[in-house]
């Protein structure tokens, strides 16, 4: 009894002495935010820290409920976008009462990618200990453009590069540039072959310029990617002199198609079609090229991952013949987004480029990330995805992307088990799918996906048809997701089928 009124005494003391300190909390925030100067408050956040800890407690509470939501936001939820439509404000406002509108307005109002449904585009997932990574590396908010500004940042993308090339088996000679993703790596590595293949006739494209260049031809496969377009005409070879290459029923460009190659062609090759998933040959078209001493640019934005494992490294058989490569570390790799990754075999090429310089840019005998991509001024994003690989190793980056196609498989046999037709061969994480229905019918369908929360999957063509694409591209997908998904699939179906 004795024992009971003393614990009774104590807990009552521990619970009014954590009153007190929240009280003093409290006031101390209090005064944070009343007559401070915004340089006394930011001081004042900066110690206290509490706004890191608010921001922690609402993430985790997203994490939390993130596999549960709908995963496209509910119609509510995107009502609540309207409280964010509002006058600059003049007066500096609440730090927590900032994170607390994000939170209750914007949290919502997110796709839940990181929920294991979610299978549009080629969006990856996000492994935790990059996550984690990236908010360790946010207190250090480094700039990667000179090893002057950050050795650590400088050391980790030397290492990426050594361990990417391992991983790929790339030549020896290989660099590697940290850029935002792979539009941008696509960019960096056509740059570098326009400055090879005009040096090559004795033309300074830097300085001589693009009046009276030798001209280029560029060759791809008919359906190449929305972004290798969009990087060529940004460097100015004119997309009307685009020579296009036929495609097989994969969308895989066929060697048998390509024109006459020579040393002034750039070719642009495909690991992992966006719809279908498929791999150009390497193999043939590289031997091919290296004849005509013409160069090859590999997309392999989402697929390059394959040459990384043992049992799909097949599909990318011959790929290290090729002059430069670009891939994302967000996509399959499921490192945090804002990483692409530029491969160059020949660094004076890429180098030349992307060159810059100013009296005040102090280059060093270490690596100064900026010489290999076209910005300045970067974060360290090259961190995250050296906690990617280190966390994965080869065995991990193995596991990781084999699982990708293994789930993809069971998705397809699973439509096809209920009636729906797949229309490629799932050689990687793609699968496109026939409903069998109208293409007005299959766009219906499509969008009552996307409506009933429990999945997210797009639209595209494929071969003059509507279907459905989906990409599985999350180390969170688990097989109970993907036969929840199919489930989803049948009931838009058949509410479809019903109103028609
Ligand atoms: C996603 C993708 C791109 C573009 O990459 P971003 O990182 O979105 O810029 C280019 N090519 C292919 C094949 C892709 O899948």
């Amino acid at each position: 009894m004795f024992k009971g009124r003393y614990s009774n005494f104590l807990e009552g003391l521990v619970y009014g002495l954590l009153r007190l300190i929240i009280i003093i909390i409290e006031i101390y925030q209090e005064r944070i935010n009343t007559n401070m100067s915004l340089g006394d408050k930011m001081h004042a956040e900066q110690q206290l820290k509490s706004l890191y800890d608010e921001a922690r407690g609402y993430a985790f509470e997203y994490a939390d409920s993130v596999a549960e939501r709908n995963v496209f936001p509910s119609s509510d939820a995107i009502r609540g976008l309207d409280y964010f439509v509002e006058d600059m404000p003049v007066e500096n406002g609440d730090g927590s009462e900032i994170l607390k509108q994000l939170h209750k307005f914007g949290s919502p109002a997110s796709t839940a990618q990181t929920g294991g449904r979610y299978f549009g585009y080629v969006n990856g997932g996000i492994i935790p200990v990059t996550l984690a990574t990236k908010w360790l590396t946010d207190f250090w908010d480094q700039n990667t453009a000179l090893y002057l500004m950050s050795p650590i940042a400088s050391k980790l993308e030397a290492v990426c590069e050594t361990w990417l090339k391992q991983l790929f088996d790339l030549p020896d000679e290989t660099v590697a540039g940290f850029v935002s993703g792979t539009s941008s790596a696509i960019f960096c590595g056509l740059a570098a072959a326009r400055y090879r293949l005009c040096d090559n006739k004795g033309w300074d494209f830097n300085r001589q310029g693009m009046n009276g260049a030798p001209s280029l031809r560029v060759i791809t496969g008919q359906q190449t990617h929305g972004a290798v377009v969009k990087a060529l005409a940004l460097l100015g070879f004119g997309l009307d002199n685009i020579e296009y290459v036929d495609c097989d029923d994969q969308g895989r460009l066929c060697p048998e198609k390509l024109p006459e190659l020579d040393d002034s062609c750039v070719l642009i090759l495909q690991a992992g079609n966006v719809n279908s998933g498929a791999f150009d040959p390497f193999d043939e078209i590289c031997t091919l090229a290296a004849t005509a001493g013409a160069w090859v640019h590999i997309d392999g934005a989402f697929g390059l991952w394959a040459g990384g494992t043992r049992q799909l490294r097949h599909l990318t058989q011959g790929m290290n013949q090729a002059q430069s490569w670009s891939v994302d570390g967000h996509k399959t790799l499921n490192t945090p987004y804002d990483s692409g990754i530029l491969l160059c075999a020949d660094k004076q090429a890429l180098t030349h480029a992307l060159q810059a310089s100013g009296a005040y840019l102090h280059f060093s005998e270490n690596r100064d990330g900026m010489h290999y991509t076209p910005e300045m001024s970067r974060r360290a994003r090259a961190v995250e995805l050296w906690a990617a690989l280190k966390y994965l190793g080869s065995k991990g980056v193995d596991e990781l992307i084999v699982g990708l196609h293994d789930r993809a498989v069971q998705f397809s046999n699973e439509l096809s088990q209920q009636g729906f037709s797949i229309l490629n061969d799932v050689v990687f994480n793609q699968i496109v799918v026939s409903c069998n229905t109208t293409d007005t019918q299959t766009e219906e369908i499509i969008q009552s996906i996307q409506a009933s929360g429990e999945c997210w999957v797009g639209g595209s063509m494929w071969q003059g048809q509507k279907v459905i694409r989906i990409s599985v591209c999350s180390w969170v997908t688990s097989e109970s997701d993907i036969s929840r998904s199919v489930m989803a699939f049948v009931a838009a179906r058949a509410k479809v089928l019903k109103a028609s």
